[in-house]
């Protein structure tokens, strides 16, 4: 049966940039749910902004795979959710279109970047979205809203149609408030695409188990040190007690690389960016460019005036990490870093089944408390590693200090997506009152 919907959300929070009033849907496995989509991920005939001055205006003229898998399997496509421009971000401050509130607390923030749609799911406006994660950006806002949002392995879902922000490090997911629905959604957007080369065939199929008896769990000593909030750790190892309960065990591990993995990152995904955003030129959408100028004039005046501060400072840092003289220095030893992160965890995943760890260092912080970049990208240090190695990663609610959310990072070996969402939905099924 296929159908129209109306949408007219109270969106209170800023969690959408677009929304689509009558909607259709059609039959499959998700008849008639409304499904929101970040506005990086592109939307035949809807409006793709990435939230960004330089894309508005832009009504892709195709669908992204996911998008046309989410039409087969009859879902709604209700809006384009809010999000750091470009996915640049931890907060969704940066985007051009105003920031999103976290509908738990107005005065903080949501997470970042796919912070819309984490918002609008917590807010109960949709049950599922889509989000994407280049260094956290699914699992951070899932913990700073209290929902569940899984980063899948890198080559499980089809990036085609995803506007790169740094494609050797992202991947759509999804989000909702349980791992049920996470489950479902995610059955519905893996699997081969030959139109993105790094896909492969791995489709998901399997219903989430509780049984976790015998499994065993490396515990980072990274992941509750320096820097990370001694309530918000206390919250986690809590969590983890509960895993144990369950039949799992618990073994603790050192991630030694982690001391350079957050550098390594913001330089890859930084030189990545700079070439991904070159495209970008204001001629046929966004800012009109003046064509009586010079190019290099038209081209710096419309960049300048289309993209924010923050795209425009990692386009300088990318820019400056690819440049001859600089690239060994910067980009190559950035690769080696990269390697040991990956080596780290195919040692300690010879060992263990899981990792586990808080999602974020914190709870959400209050809108502009993080004023410097550099405080900024230091909140990413526990969600990049699994970026950096291509491995699966899930957050999961676990608790709650001083009335915000708090998430329970579990990672699994590349591939053992089913894995990690079956130790999130042990850990949900049993604290479930
Ligand atoms: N906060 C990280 C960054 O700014 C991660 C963003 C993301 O995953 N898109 O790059």
């Amino acid at each position: 049966m296929t159908g129209t919907l109306s949408f007219e959300p109270d969106d209170r929070f800023n969690a959408f940039l677009t929304t689509c009033r009558k909607v259709s849907h059609g039959s499959g496995r998700l008849a008639g749910i409304p499904v929101a989509v970040k506005d990086n991920i592109s939307t035949q005939g809807i409006e793709t902004t990435c939230a960004s001055k330089i894309l508005k205006g832009y009504i892709p003229p195709y669908d992204a795979h996911v998008v046309r898998l989410l039409k087969e399997a009859g879902a709604a496509i209700v809006g384009k959710t809010n999000m750091d421009e470009f996915g640049m971000g931890t907060t969704t401050e940066n985007s051009a279109f105003g920031p999103t509130l976290n509908p738990l607390d107005t005065s903080r923030v949501p997470g970042g970047s796919s912070g819309g749609s984490a918002a609008a799911i917590a807010a109960g406006m949709v049950p599922m979205a889509l989000g994407t994660d280049t260094g956290g950006s699914i699992r951070c806002p899932a913990a700073f809203c209290g929902i569940v949002g899984l980063k899948p392995s890198y080559g499980r879902v089809s990036r085609y149609g995803l506007i790169a922000y740094a494609n050797s490090l992202e991947q759509i997911g999804p989000m909702a408030k349980t791992v049920t629905d996470v489950s479902t959604l995610y059955s519905v957007i893996a699997g081969h695409d030959p139109r993105d080369s790094t896909s492969y065939d791995r489709s998901y199929n399997h219903i989430p188990s509780v049984e976790i008896k015998g499994l065993k769990i490396g515990i980072p000593q990274e992941y509750f040190g320096k820097g990370v909030d001694p309530a918000v750790g206390n919250v986690v190892q809590k969590a983890i007690g509960t895993l144990e309960q369950l039949g799992a065990t618990t073994i603790p591990c050192t991630i030694p690389s982690m001391e350079y993995a957050l550098a390594a990152y913001y330089v890859i995904c930084t030189s990545e960016a700079s070439s991904n955003l070159a495209r970008f030129d204001g001629v046929r959408y966004g800012p009109a460019a003046d064509v009586k100028k010079s190019w290099h004039d038209a081209y710096r005046d419309v960049r300048r005036a289309g993209f924010g501060e923050e795209v425009r400072r990692r386009i300088m840092l990318g820019t400056f990490a690819l440049s001859s003289g600089y690239y060994g220095k910067y980009y190559a030893k950035a690769q080696v870093a990269r390697e040991n992160v990956r080596a780290d965890f195919s040692r300690i995943f010879s060992k263990v089944d899981v990792i586990a760890g808080p999602t974020m260092p914190t709870t959400a912080f209050r809108l502009k408390e993080k004023s410097d970049p550099l405080s900024m990208y230091l909140s990413d240090i526990l969600t990049v590693p699994a970026n950096l190695a291509g491995i699966p990663s899930i957050s999961v609610p676990c608790g709650k200090v001083a009335g915000m959310p708090v998430g329970l990072q579990i990672m699994g070996r590349h591939f053992d997506d089913e894995r990690v969402i079956d130790v999130a939905y042990a850990y949900e099924q049993a604290v479930r009152a």
